[in-house]
């Protein structure tokens, strides 16, 4: 499931290390960021979690919330201590049952020294109990906790977790989820996967929610609130549960309009990606403030915002096509946002296709067209974009553009086998751009690197292909947007700083 890069002599090294026996020598401190170039201290290092079982209560009145997490991890190296990445506070910590000292640093980071130094290898029970107010804490002045009238929700890109549940936040360590969590009677708690029972007692509802496929921190979420919950099943099958904020407002209709065409669309996403690879779906709408969407697994989140103008299918096909591109096939580094969400994109204009809006192509010449040589617009390279543009809007548009040629230069045989092929290939686990390239070669039996270099890459604007400069060169003097473009434009906003 993770790709993990040896330096020759490295492995030769560590073989030697086991004929040594274990000193404290060895053993040094996990790295308090997990090597991703764009965010240095996110996640760590030394260690892999596979599980997290998260038992929670929540009180909606004053924002408090308290619970024991239980991380199932396997170190990967000789660890003298290793980091989670937290903000509430931390009142105890135990590693395989021995009680262990703890200590914060920098923006999110809690430091474990465990009672004796761990082996590589050595499988992992690690217990946190805390508590807090996760709308009071920040981290690098920006909080992903929105707290709402009737509770909060945790839901960003790329960081989440970090206000309500200690992790390894990246998405190269993904695990599966139990989630339960204690609320008020007549408040809902929300989370990922197959809300496997609810209990009542004294005055306290408990949801149990589980996630049993691998699922990348920033994808869990939790909501807690007063919500309608709807359930139904697809036509090929799958169960649905859908939550609405009981106070959407003049929202309401058009997000149920929208939300309850989950099943609808998820069936027709398959007909592009193949098999929809979890056991649960949905959608939920609290009543935040913020106008994003985000492709929390199996149940995407979504702002009333998005609803304003009426029903929007187009935000639920962009978050389902997520559940393949980004959630079942993740970025091995967040310089592959590419993979993500110019895939995400591309689905808006298949479905803009699919719903007599205007086509795929017709929506590539607009994006070309509307944009001349000297626009900043070019000057982002969506295959890797910086941390500061990662959620650009060319990353969004110029990479479904990028996708368009593409099609155009292997057809659309190759092509659509290509869609339908990669989440396959990387199921469940990270892939680079670099990774896509590779297959799309493949696939295709063509040389692509100059394609891939051309119009992703390059910070200018790409030659238009000979067969289309006149057409183009026409519509750049007056673009005409097809009918779906101002919805499509109005999901570019996915993310919430
Ligand atoms: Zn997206």
């Amino acid at each position: 499931m993770h790709r993990r890069i040896f330096a020759p002599g490295v492995l030769a090294a560590s073989t030697l290390l086991l004929a040594i026996p274990a000193s404290a020598a060895s053993h040094s401190p996990g790295a308090p960021g997990i090597g991703d170039p764009y965010y240095p201290d996110y996640g760590n290092g030394g260690y892999d979690v596979s599980h997290y079982d998260l038992r929670l209560k929540y009180r909606p009145s004053t924002d408090e919330l308290e619970g024991t997490a239980t991380l199932l991890a396997r170190t990967t190296q000789d660890l003298s201590r290793f980091d989670l990445d937290f903000l509430l506070d931390v009142s105890e910590v135990r590693v395989n049952d021995a009680k262990a000292s703890f200590t914060t640093s920098g923006e999110h980071e809690l430091e474990i020294t465990p009672k004796s130094p761990l082996d590589k290898g050595t499988a992992l029970t690690i217990v946190v109990r805390y508590s807090g107010v996760p709308s009071s804490k920040q981290a690098y002045g920006f909080t992903s906790w929105h707290r709402t009238p009737d509770g909060g929700v945790g839901a960003n890109e790329p960081e989440a977790a970090w206000w309500w549940f200690p992790s390894n936040d990246h998405p190269l360590d993904k695990a599966t989820y139990d989630v339960s969590v204690q609320v008020p009677d007549g408040s809902q708690a929300i989370s990922n996967g197959t809300l496997q029972s609810t209990s009542s007692r004294a005055g306290w509802t408990r949801y149990n929610w589980r996630s049993n496929k691998p699922q990348a921190t920033y994808l869990a979420t939790l909501a807690v609130g007063r919500f309608d919950i709807t359930t139904g099943t697809t036509e090929i099958g799958i169960p649905v549960v859908n939550a609405y904020s009981k106070d959407l407002g003049d929202n309401d209709g058009a997000a149920r309009a929208s939300v309850e065409r989950t099943g609808e669309i998820a069936d027709w996403l398959t007909g592009y990606f193949g098999p929809y690879p979890y056991n649960a779906l949905g959608g939920y709408v609290p009543n935040v403030t913020t106008g994003y969407a985000l492709e929390t697994q199996t149940r995407p989140f979504y702002s009333p915002r998005q609803f304003a103008n009426g029903s929007n299918t187009s935000v639920v096909v962009h978050e389902l096509a997520h559940q393949w591109y980004g959630d079942l096939v993740s970025v091995a580094g967040w310089k592959d946002i590419w993979i993500n969400e110019g895939f995400a994109r591309y689905a808006q204009w298949l479905w803009s296709e699919h719903e007599d809006e205007g086509t795929a192509q017709e929506l590539a010449d607009y994006v070309y067209a509307s944009h001349p040589a000297d626009d900043a617009f070019w000057t982002v390279k969506p295959g890797d974009p910086g941390p500061e543009n990662q959620f650009d809007a060319a990353v969004y548009d110029r990479g479904a553009l990028a996708l368009q040629a593409l099609r155009n230069e292997i057809g659309d045989e190759a092509f659509f086998a290509l869609l339908k092929g990669w989440p396959q290939r990387y199921a469940y686990g990270n892939a680079s751009v670099a990774d896509f390239q590779r297959y799309a070669e493949q696939v295709s039996g063509k040389p692509l690197a100059a394609l891939f270099d051309t119009w992703l890459f390059q910070p200018s604007k790409p030659g238009a292909p000979a067969a289309r400069e006149a057409l183009l060169a026409r519509a750049a003097t007056a673009p005409v947007p097809p009918r779906s473009w101002k919805r499509i434009a109005a999901t570019n906003d996915v993310h919430g700083r």
